[in-house]
């Protein structure tokens, strides 16, 4: 007889499958083929194309293929009804959001076994772990709406949100972008992934049921091209989008200049660390809570093992035996570990990138998986290199790779070579241990002795070319609303021509001294590359030289910016005494600096104005230095969830013309006082009032390397600065064509970009300064900490 033991051992129980029953009946219903939902009613089906079940390979539905006259059918339905649903009370937009989560909850079963279907999910995955986030997304913005004018006031949404998602979470990725737009008052086109649409149209009918008013959620079914069509069409106000990051950087060209809002959720490569004093049992179940869980086909697992050599071969050991034990079969049977993979594309890319990590010189351990169906086995590598494609790609499907370190920063650089930074675990029984290495590791979720943990209240998301912007919580719905905006609306300044360097013999120095002001880098004032300068205009005379700074200048210069990375581990506290000191030295020179301004053409009162507005801004950034905190977040789960606001790194920042002293010093400082290190470009016409500051920096104790000035023709410099990889976010104030260049060029790396007309802001008023530059000068790195046994 077969004792309870022998099953555990084994685990040779029988079969438990979810009847499909509910969700056949429903597709049944819609056999003649889905059209899209565009202004509250499905609209009749179009061209069809097959969705079928990963599984069993069997046809599920035909759905219509979006056209461009259909995406401009649905922006047109979002922009229609969007005044209407902004306008209503965050009552009302509530009580929309709560009936949203009600009824799914009512549906969740139908909901489950179709995503379980469309996808090939495990049952147990879609039921237990995607629809219960679902319902608490609904729920946990369903709130925010309420009290959404308390909590932000003077916001405004963007308008027509279009939501592009991929197909490994469908209905939780159609969650966490709808609910948060329409809380925010913004109406919705969705376009789910071509191999999984079928939860998102049941979800239309679902809102249907709600009453939600007519056009406010549009969902266009298609493929790539559908998705294409939305982000080009001029009437979508913010792009949102979750997929590849090969995808991610076109969407970001596509978009660059258009004044869209944009975020990217995009793939990762995540590191999964494992120290040797780790619970190792408890890190083996969460590769399969990382890795394995969901079929690996998930933007954040933990595919690169990290493990101390110490217990390297004890935890191999234990992963090979546990691994052994997964099963990997029908998608409906609750005891399934691993599921089907999406489609047969998915299939052969892992496939393919498997036998590539072959002929590299990996080794695999793979558990089983049904010879029929689009199956993959659960797959251990080890032999790689960290080089090697296995390690580098990433390739979402149930494979993980397993590397030995030898100390903690060999395990963080380690955990850092790679493009992505979307999140990684650490495991460790210290405390002290884990909570280092999460705050050194680039990631912008971090799991401590836990993987793959989601809240409604937590933000998710990525640092690097895992994209930009977060979903959840307060900072999520801040993506999907615009800040007040600067209220001065000049008229836009054209970019100054190019500066020339030629001799002209009829230009004399106002002051009969030939000085050419140099460029700073690292510390130094060093001359430019080429060995050329450019006059700059003063009253009656030349106002000096300055240095034409070349592509070269600006490789040194963000070589020199990373060079001082130590800055960005300084406390708020050290770094605001560097600022306090920077305002004092600037402070006793006021009357120098205003002549230098009033020598380069300003007047006597608004030359002592900018110089004293420069000084009290830089008081006003040494103070703010140590005060934008971080969060601890309410969330579901028995963990402290802690937001940590971090540096973006190397920020390039290209200043107005006008205003040349006080526009630098408002952009450099919060970047600064946040730990970032800077490539500035300063006024291209009037570059003194900043190279005279190279003094007040040397005597203000600003290690070398933090502020690199580079002087020159601005639009030049700032393309090299926004194509520099090493460069991790741009900012520039100055024409339309120049923040298009700045946006396009930015794709390469995805830095985060903001741009601004020259003229847009009065530097001298109160949105020249603010919350927002710190806000924008940081990223928000999550990090889950559990407690209790
Ligand atoms: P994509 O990035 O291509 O797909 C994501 C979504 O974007 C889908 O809805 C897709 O449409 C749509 N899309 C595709 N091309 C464009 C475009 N040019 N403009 C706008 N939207 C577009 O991912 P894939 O599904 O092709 O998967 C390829 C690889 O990407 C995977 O192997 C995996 O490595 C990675 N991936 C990463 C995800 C993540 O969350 N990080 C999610 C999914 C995939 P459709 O699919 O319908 O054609």
């Amino acid at each position: 007889m077969t004792d309870i033991a022998d099953i555990l051992d084994r685990m040779e129980y029988g079969p438990a499958p979810e009847g499909p029953g509910i969700a056949q009946d429903w597709l049944a219903r819609h056999a003649d083929g889905f059209g899209h939902f565009i202004a509250g009613r499905f609209a009749d089906p179009g061209g069809l194309f097959d969705v079928t079940n990963p599984a069993t390979g069997d046809v599920l539905a035909r759905v219509t293929q979006g056209t461009t006259e259909d995406v401009d059918a649905a922006v047109r339905a979002a922009r229609a009804a969007q005044p209407g649903w902004a306008k209503l009370p965050g009552h009302e937009r509530a009580r929309h959001l709560y009936a949203l989560a009600r009824h799914i909850q009512q549906h969740a079963r139908l909901l489950a076994v179709l995503e379980t279907l469309d996808n090939g999910k495990p049952i147990r995955e879609s039921r237990d772990i995607d629809l219960p986030l679902v319902v608490r997304h609904f729920y946990h913005h369903a709130g925010w709406a309420a009290v959404l004018e308390d909590e932000f006031p003077a916001h405004t949404p963007h308008g027509v949100c279009g939501q592009i998602i991929p197909w490994n979470f469908p209905l939780l990725m159609l969650a966490w972008k709808v609910a948060p737009a329409l809380a925010a008052g913004n109406t919705v086109v969705l376009k789910p992934a071509e191999y999984t649409p079928l939860t998102a149209l049941a979800f239309a009918q679902i809102a249907q049921e709600c009453g939600l008013p007519k056009g406010v959620l549009n969902i266009v079914t298609g493929d790539g091209a559908t998705g294409a069509g939305l982000v080009a069409h001029p009437g979508v106000d913010k792009i949102a989008f979750t997929g590849s990051t090969a995808v991610g950087r076109e969407i970001r060209r596509t978009t660059a200049g258009s004044g869209k809002a944009l975020t990217l959720e995009l793939g990762g490569k995540s590191p999964f660390i494992v120290f040797a004093d780790a619970d190792l049992d408890a890190a083996v179940e969460g590769v399969v809570d990382g890795v394995w869980f969901n079929q690996g086909e998930v933007c954040c697992a933990g595919t690169r093992i990290l493990v101390a050599e110490a217990v390297a071969e004890r935890f191999e050991a234990r992963l090979r035996a546990r691994l052994e034990h997964l099963r990997t079969g029908d998608p409906l049977d609750k005891c399934t570990d691993v599921g089907a993979i999406v489609h047969p594309v998915q299939l052969d890319r892992i496939r393919t990138l498997v036998g590539q990590g072959l002929t590299e010189g990996a080794e695999l351990v793979q558990g089983t998986a049904p010879a029929e169906g689009c199956f993959y086995p659960p797959t251990l590598v080890t032999g790689v290199h960290p080089a090697s494609v296995l390690a580098q790609e990433e390739i979402f499907g149930p494979v993980v790779t397993l590397t030995p370190f030898r100390t903690p920063d060999d395990a963080v650089a380690l955990a850092n070579n790679t493009r992505y930074g979307l999140a990684a675990s650490v495991w460790s029984e210290s405390v002290n241990l884990a909570l280092e290495c999460a705050t050194r590791v680039r990631a912008g979720v971090v799991w401590i002795n836990g993987a793959n943990l989601f809240d409604a209240g937590a933000p998710f998301g990525g640092m690097r070319e895992s994209g930009f912007g977060r979903e959840g919580g307060r900072t999520g719905l801040t993506a999907y609303l615009r800040s007040p905006a600067p209220t001065d609306k000049r008229k836009p300044v054209a970019a100054p021509p190019a500066p020339d360097p030629l001799p002209d013999a009829g230009a004399g120095y106002g002051n009969g001294v030939d000085r050419t002001a140099k460029l700073y880098i690292g510390g130094r004032q060093v001359r430019p590359d080429g060995g050329y300068s450019y006059p700059v205009a003063g009253v009656k005379a030349r106002a000096g030289l300055a240095g034409l700074g070349n592509r070269k200048d600006i490789r040194s210069a963000v070589e020199a910016a990373h060079k001082a990375s130590a800055w960005a581990a300084q406390t708020g506290h050290a770094r605001a005494q560097v600022l306090y000191y920077m305002a004092e030295n600037l402070s006793a020179r006021a009357p120098e600096f205003a002549a230098r301004l009033q020598g380069m053409g300003q007047s006597a009162a608004r030359a002592r104005a900018e110089v004293d507005h420069a000084v009290r801004r830089i008081f006003w950034y040494a103070a703010q230095a140590d005060k934008l905190d971080g969060g601890v977040h309410s969330t579901t789960a028995k963990h402290l969830t802690l937001t940590l606001r971090e540096p973006l790194g190397v920020v390039g920042i290209a200043c107005p013309v006008a205003s040349p002293l006080l526009g630098l010093i408002s952009l450099v400082l919060p970047a600064v006082a946040m730990g970032n290190r800077v490539v500035a470009v300063p006024s291209q016409t009037a570059p003194l009032a900043a190279t005279d500051l190279y003094q007040v920096f040397d005597t203000s104790d600003l290690p070398g390397g933090v502020i690199n000035i580079v002087t020159g023709a601005r639009e030049e410099l700032t393309r090299t600065l926004a194509e520099h990889d090493d460069v991790d976010a741009m900012w520039y104030v100055g024409t339309a064509d120049g923040a298009r260049m700045v946006e396009a060029a930015s794709a390469g790396n995805l830095k985060q970009t903001w741009t601004e007309a020259e003229g847009a802001r009065d530097w001298t008023g109160t949105h020249g300064r603010g919350r927002d530059f710190l806000l924008r000068a940081t990223q928000i790195k999550t990090v889950w900490l559990p407690y209790g046994e």
